[in-house]
């Protein structure tokens, strides 16, 4: 899994309707599943996971399962399986780990030809590694 040190948070996450929606609910832990949907989205990049988040991953990003029902009523996560979940539009806002990972190798590419000439460079990577 490739991670990534920095995710992106939409400069308008305050206004958007669904988490508009989820700081409106009655429920009194809608401010803890608001921060969790926040840390998550963190989490998720440092793992790399594409924006699935598993249930034992709950105490790492302040949530509980309550906290996980909610997002899932407000749209914010979408049920993924058995104990886990996908936080909704990840992959639009965060650089999945296909991205990351090309970038990486092409970045390597370009070193590898600079340093060690054109001829290095070939399908299993640089040749001097
Ligand atoms: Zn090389």
């Amino acid at each position: 899994m490739t991670s990534l040190l920095w995710v992106r948070i939409d400069s308008d996450l305050a206004s958007h309707d669904k988490i508009l929606n989820l700081v409106h609910d009655a429920n009194p832990r809608r401010w803890q599943a608001a921060f969790s949907y926040v840390c998550a989205i963190g989490w998720s990049g440092g793992r790399g996971t594409d924006g699935k988040v598993s249930a034992y991953a709950l105490p790492y990003i302040h949530g509980t399962s309550t906290t996980a029902r909610l997002l899932v009523e407000h749209g914010l996560w979408e049920p993924n399986g058995r104990g886990s979940w996908q936080i909704h539009n990840f992959a639009d806002r965060q650089q999945t780990t296909a991205v990351t990972e090309q970038r990486r190798t092409e970045a390597a590419r370009a070193a590898c030809i600079r340093w060690h000439g054109p001829e290095c460079w070939g399908p299993k990577g640089c040749s001097r590694t």
